[in-house]
């Protein structure tokens, strides 16, 4: 048993900067480390895409089905390393054409954004450009690593100016929380070992920031939460719910409501893959079993404690994927976890210059661009502001008649006034 747990990270940066050296040095580097371990990783998580059973994998299994089944080429790389104390997941995203698109879906699922200059350069239109892609998508752990210090002769005032540049943008964009590392990457140093060439530098290699950064939130602290993926009904006498706990925790004879229905009931029973028991928390995989016979559906949310939002007129980001542009009241599926209705896009209020976040008016949006819209649902969608909740706070709109993928969404918030859910 496994017990390590996984950060999920997205690496950025423009072409050349470093990016594959890097990511490869800290592949490189595990491995020599801990060689059998990576093994049993590489293992697992083939058999992941299979049986869909181990869960911390769902972001592989969710990158790869959304390439296959919504056939548009999302150019991410995931990979897999791990140490004595972590295990990690990297999405690798090219910094060439369809960034934004690319590190959308990078970025959706990390807990942390290794951003990478290259020092000779320091903070470009590119770094910033990513970063405000970051802050969209809610990333506000950010390792800047100044990459190439060789090339400037491992100069610390340089480094010094390059940081202060970026944590005055990273203040400017909400990203709370940014450790600067000087780095050679093909060469290693500051990725695992410290680097003798910069004495003047005291703060964590790059590894040893990514296995002790706390990134955990307290999903476990927020309401409980489990969108029901399935229900599990292998003969008359069993009726379980599946699913994956995204925030809260739960107990046997807790009260829950089935949302949107309403009704109430008490936990029964909670099972796992590895046995039956008394608790659970966000993250775990569970199947439970209710007190009452209720009527509950994939889509629809077992929660406790305050009831989600529930509304069939949302306002959300979105960024734009398709190659036909957006155009308001056009119908699409939308997709948000496990639950899915048609909506239109009743109006988009403004489009998201990237370079500068400043909102334009515009009449569409084109791939890769930002926007901020009003959705019409077929019927109510139980969900969470995507700050609040990613899981339930992010969605796709899939094209009806072409089966792409055409935008990705972040909830902000219902345009309803709230109805009491008891
Ligand atoms: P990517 O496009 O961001 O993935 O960049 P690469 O990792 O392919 O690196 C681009 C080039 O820069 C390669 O020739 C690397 O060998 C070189 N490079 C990367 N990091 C460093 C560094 O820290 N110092 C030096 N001197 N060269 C580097």
């Amino acid at each position: 048993q496994d017990d390590r747990p996984t950060l999920r990270f997205v690496t950025c940066g423009s072409v050349d900067d470093g990016k594959s050296t890097l990511v490869g040095r800290l592949l490189y580097d595990s491995k020599t480390l801990l060689d059998d371990q990576l093994d049993a990783l590489a293992s697992e998580s083939k058999t992941a895409g299979t049986t869909g059973g181990d869960l911390d994998f769902a972001l592989l299994v969710d990158g790869l089905q959304a390439e296959r089944e919504q056939g548009i080429t999302i150019d991410v790389a995931y990979r897999f390393f791990a140490t004595k104390l972590r295990r990690f997941i990297v999405a690798d995203t090219p910094g060439h054409a369809q960034y934004t698109r690319n590190m959308a879906t990078g970025a959706s699922n990390a807990d942390l954004a290794v951003v990478l200059v290259d020092a000779r350069k320091g903070v470009i239109t590119q770094t910033r450009r990513h970063s405000h892609i970051l802050s969209l998508l809610g990333i506000r752990h950010v390792v800047l690593a100044v990459n190439k210090m060789d090339l400037i002769g491992f100069d610390g005032d340089r480094f010094a100016s390059i940081t202060a540049e970026y944590l005055t943008l990273a203040g400017q964009l909400g990203i709370s929380q940014v450790q600067c590392i000087p780095v050679v990457a093909p060469d290693g140093d500051n990725i695992v070992a410290a680097s003798t060439r910069m004495p003047w530098y005291e703060g964590p290699t790059v590894t040893a920031y990514l296995e002790s950064v706390d990134v955990a939130g307290d999903a476990s602290q927020q309401p409980f939460r489990l969108p029901v993926q399935w229900v599990s009904r292998p003969h008359a006498d069993f009726r379980g719910f599946c699913g994956r706990i995204t925030s809260g925790t739960i107990a046997v004879g807790d009260a829950v409501r089935a949302q949107p229905s309403g009704h109430h009931t008490r936990i029964a029973r909670i099972l796992t893959p590895a046995g039956e028991r008394n608790h659970a928390r966000s993250g775990e995989s569970i199947t439970l079993t209710l007190a009452d016979e209720i009527d509950v559906s994939r889509g629809d949310v077992l929660t406790a404690g305050s009831a989600a939002p529930v509304s069939d007129q949302l306002a959300a980001h979105l960024v734009w994927f398709d190659g036909e542009a957006m155009v308001a009241g056009r119908r699409y599926l939308l997709r948000c976890g496990t639950a899915s209705t048609g909506a239109v896009i009743t109006e988009l209020k403004h489009r998201i210059a990237i370079d500068t976040m400043a909102r334009e008016s515009a009449a569409t949006l084109d791939v890769n661009e930002i926007g901020y819209v009003h959705l019409d649902l077929d019927r109510p969608l139980v969900f969470e502001a995507y700050r609040d909740n990613r899981e339930m706070g992010s969605f796709i709109l899939i094209d009806p008649i072409s089966h792409r993928t055409a935008a990705a969404g972040m909830i902000d918030m219902s345009l309803r006034r709230a109805t009491n859910v008891h």
